[in-house]
């Protein structure tokens, strides 16, 4: 029991920590190299409208992905809604449910319908001895995505695609800097979409981006994001704006230069974490594949209530006490948001992986604002909680 003296102070009166200890805290990198970038785009006039630094950050970011084309956005929303449009997708798109709603709202945005498909819990991707069985006569397309930086079943979707003469995208909004078997995720399907939203692992304030090897469809999409413009009073297409700023190309080439660092940083706190909770029954800490790249910007923890003594909900609100922010990413599902949950409000019959693991999966902060000692604390509450239930505060003060 000595151990848990010193666990004594975890549980005043005040929460733990006096500042909150967020999940998504922006990674920013040096700001001196910040702030003269903007000093510069401000001398020059150059706001938007592909300017140098879009062009710069695009030229990059194409670089890493190792991909031919790199067209930076406004937002990955867009960005998605922009490659999905280029790319003909219309009537149904076979999608997982357990994502940000973006991925669904941009489909639904155009009209398309998105039809959720269960995931495999193993990986919490879209699960592709499943997709086949949703595949009606109206389906255009398969949207598979990165969850949480590792891939998912790029060849097994890729060969449902080519039989069924189906258009695949990938929303990659959480694996810039990752690779699969290998190779850098960017290169798969017909397009992929990063986001570089501020929660995001390499950040332009909002940003996004389309990515892909294919030159004809790289060119419609350069229209599709700038009106259709081919030239000064020249519209060829149709399109909207999705263009980035320069102030955000100045942030993303910022982080850029640091990128190897925040990778190194969300690494140790990865390894801190999974020693943190070694272990601990009932308690599973999502592991990154050693044979690839990865940016390990998200901690995810699956807590098995059959298990512990809290409940996942219990567990957030205590560690929510204590100022440590937790998130329930994906909950509850996009099928049970709206509109989606009207439209189809027995969806949930069909995605019997996706609510369980919904009910299951908890986020816990790291990046470049989280100090190892910060994690060793978080690890000693949780441990605490989930092997002696949720009264041992109130047994404890
Ligand atoms: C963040 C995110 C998006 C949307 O990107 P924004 O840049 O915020 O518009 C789409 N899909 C997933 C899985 C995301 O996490």
């Amino acid at each position: 029991m000595n151990g848990h003296l010193d666990n004594l102070a975890v549980f005043g009166a005040t929460p733990k920590f006096s500042t909150p200890l967020h999940v998504g805290r922006p990674n920013i990198g040096d700001r001196e190299y910040l702030l003269a970038r903007i000093n510069d785009l401000l001398d020059s006039r150059w706001l938007t409208n592909n300017g140098p630094l879009v062009q710069e950050f695009e030229a990059h970011v194409a670089a890493l992905a190792d991909v031919k084309h790199c067209i930076a956005m406004c937002n990955g929303t867009i960005a998605l809604e922009i490659a999905m449009r280029a790319v003909g997708l219309a009537g149904e798109v076979i999608v997982p449910s357990f994502t940000f709603i973006a991925t669904a709202h941009a489909l639904q945005w155009q009209e398309i319908t998105p039809v959720f498909c269960d995931v495999d819990p193993q990986t919490h991707h879209i699960d592709p001895r499943r997709v086949e069985g949703m595949i009606t006569p109206r389906t255009s397309g398969i949207i598979g995505v990165h969850l949480w930086g590792r891939a998912c079943d790029v060849e097994a979707l890729t060969k449902i695609a080519q039989k069924h003469h189906l258009k695949l995208i990938f929303d990659a909004a959480h694996a810039f800097g990752c690779s699969y078997q290998g190779r850098m995720i960017g290169n798969f399907g017909e397009a992929e979409v990063f986001s570089f939203h501020a929660t995001k692992f390499l950040n332009t304030f909002e940003g996004g981006a389309v990515v892909t090897n294919n030159d004809n469809l790289a060119k419609k999409i350069r229209l599709m994001k700038n009106f259709g413009f081919a030239g000064y009073d020249d519209v060829i297409h149709i399109g909207t704006n999705g263009k980035m700023s320069e102030i955000a190309a100045a942030m993303g080439l910022t982080g850029l230069e640091s990128l190897n660092e925040f990778i190194a940083v969300n690494q140790r706190n990865y390894q801190a974490y999974r020693s943190g909770l070694k272990d601990l029954p009932g308690v599973s800490l999502l592991t990154y594949y050693e044979s690839e790249q990865g940016n390990y910007q998200y901690i995810v923890l699956e807590i098995d209530e059959t298990v512990t003594l809290v409940t996942r909900d219990q567990l957030v609100k205590i560690l929510w006490a204590e100022n440590i922010l937790t998130r329930r990413y994906f909950y509850p599902g996009c099928h049970r948001m709206e509109p989606y949950r009207s439209y189809f409000p027995h969806t949930g019959l069909l995605l019997p992986e996706t609510e369980r693991l919904a009910q299951r999966v908890l986020l816990l902060p790291t990046g470049t604002t989280v100090g190892i000692d910060e994690i060793q604390t978080i690890c000693q509450i949780i441990r605490l909680v989930v092997e002696q239930g949720p009264e041992i505060k109130q047994r404890l003060l």
